[in-house]
């Protein structure tokens, strides 16, 4: 006899999107079908209605560019449609495209059914983006166990397999979103202890800071904009990127496009130097937002910087020299407090740890947590928090906060409750969360988000404020909340289960 389906962990990425699954009790990457460990997340589709998904997608995007989409993840759970050879596609349906390929890759690797998941995606991913994202990996034909957060699945991935305890900030700057979790590892269990970040800043940024400073120089030099000319601007974004990921290991890279564009005196080509001071100088303010967003988790989650042992750092974007800078410092000007002046120490370099590969450290975190549902993991546990206020709506429409946000699951947290008139017969139970949809956490509005709502019938002929309702809200391992209700006089009862929305 031969298991007939295994869970697998997927990072569907804004650039790059990877599967893995346990094997021998280990985290392994499942390479796609041209043997490669990651699949770019770009669909391309050609006159004829061929379907192109990853490296052929990408590959061709720079003449077909109307008809590819890339960087689908920034647009989930929003309003946003494509048109592509006079059809609209909406995030969803690019992301089951992705998905599809993803799943029929690992079925062909593993020779098996691939239907479990836990998929990971951002930690500051609001209801929307998150439910789209579930619903595009069912239509795609899998069952989410878990919608993980990626940096807590980055520091599953480090904390796999350790021996020692660790307190792990971990900094994960994808292309387009930056997610921080501070988490500890302990006798074997997983405990989330705070999470921030931003769906507005990520890599896409620093190279949008390389093609305005080419376009700025470009047109000083050749009067011509090149944002005008579809084909030439799809070139400087590849350039553009592909210059800062030099910079990554080089102190000076060269911009060069030839004939970027065709003038009455010839061609004209594209060459301009950019060395690392400039371009640290070019994505100051992106540096800036990362240093806030990483301050704001430790004070939003009340822990203090000394408590942090280990740095890790996910996402490709984390490869930019200066964000390694930036986050080696805001723990060291804490950690230093009481370093004598003129003596700088390099105490917490060490703190950083690199024998975690960032661009596959989430995807094995996520194949980790499906091997705990799996049961191929025995004895690790997993504790996650609630990125969001839970409660129920009062009598004058505000939130009664019943789980605060940061709070440990799974957990059951009951309130009691009563009515506001005579003889009130009925009480709605109306579930919301605080509605901290983009960006930095400092920038929530306030705005509720109804997760669902159920009647309760309350024993008749009783005064205001007599009759006792007890709310029980009551999140499982998997993030799962259950509300439910009881009027303690009559025993009525009733209950409402929303999957994977509150985180
Ligand atoms: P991810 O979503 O984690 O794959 O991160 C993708 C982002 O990381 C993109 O913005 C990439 O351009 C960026 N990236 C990948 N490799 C490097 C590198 N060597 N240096 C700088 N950025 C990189």
């Amino acid at each position: 006899m031969k298991k007939k389906n295994i869970f697998v962990g997927i990072d569907l990425g804004t650039t790059n999107s990877l599967v893995s699954y346990i094997h021998d009790g280990k985290p392994q990457i499942i390479p796609n079908e041209r043997g490669e460990r990651s699949t770019p997340s770009v669909v391309s589709i050609k006159n004829n209605g061929e379907i192109l998904v990853g490296e052929m997608a990408k590959t061709q995007a720079v003449l077909n560019s109307d008809n590819t989409v890339s960087n689908v993840k920034l647009s989930m759970g929003k309003d946003v449609k494509y048109n592509i050879i006079d059809k609209e596609f909406t995030p969803v349906d690019i992301s089951i495209l992705i998905l599809k390929n993803l799943k029929e890759n690992a079925e062909k690797y593993l020779n098996t059914k691939i239907i479990d998941t836990v998929i990971t995606v951002p930690a500051y991913f609001d209801d929307n983006q998150r439910t789209a994202t579930q619903k595009a990996a069912e239509l795609a034909g899998l069952n989410v166990l878990k919608l993980l957060n990626e940096p807590t699945a980055a520091a599953l991935s480090f904390g796999f397999n350790k021996k020692e305890e660790s307190r792990l900030l971990t900094v994960d700057l994808g292309g387009g979103t930056l997610d921080i979790t501070l988490m500890e590892y302990k006798d074997k269990k997983f405990t989330v202890k705070g999470i921030g970040g931003s769906t507005s800043i990520g890599g896409n940024n620093f190279d949008k800071a390389i093609i305005d400073f080419v376009l700025e120089e470009f047109k000083s030099m050749h009067s011509f904009d090149i944002s005008q000319d579809k084909i030439a601007y799809q070139q400087l974004v590849i350039h553009a990127e592909k210059a800062k990921k030099d910079l990554s290991s080089a102190n000076e890279t060269k911009i060069m496009i030839p004939y970027i564009t065709i003038r009455e005196e010839g061609p004209i080509h594209l060459n301009i130097s950019l060395d690392l001071n400039k371009f640290n100088n070019l994505i100051k303010t992106t540096l800036g937002e990362i240093e806030a967003c990483i301050n704001d988790t430790f004070e939003q989650s009340g822990i203090d910087k000394d408590w942090v042992d280990s740095i890790i750092l996910a996402g490709g974007a984390t490869r930019v020299p200066a964000v390694e800078t930036i986050v080696n410092s805001i723990i060291k000007n804490k950690n230093n407090k009481n370093t004598k002046k003129g003596k700088p120490e390099n105490v917490n370099d060490s703190l950083i740890k690199r024998d975690i590969n960032p661009d596959e450290a989430v995807c094995l975190g996520a194949g980790i947590l499906a091997g705990i549902f799996e049961g191929s993991i025995p004895d690790m546990e997993f504790c996650d928090i609630t990125s969001r206020e839970l409660g129920v709506e009062d009598d004058e429409g505000k939130m009664v906060v019943i789980i605060p946000k940061g709070t440990s699951y799974p957990l059951s947290v009951t309130h009691l409750f009563t009515t506001t008139q005579e003889n009130q017969d009925e009480v709605i139970i109306h579930v919301l969360q605080d509605g901290d949809n983009t960006g930095n956490i400092k920038d929530s509005d306030q705005k509720m988000v109804s997760l669902g709502k159920f009647h309760l019938k309350v024993a008749p002929d009783k005064k205001e404020g007599e009759p006792n309702i007890d709310v029980t809200f009551t999140i499982n391992m998997n993030g799962i909340l259950k509300v439910s209700a009881i009027d303690l006089d009559s025993g009525q009862a009733g209950e409402i289960i929303i999957r994977d929305k509150q985180k």
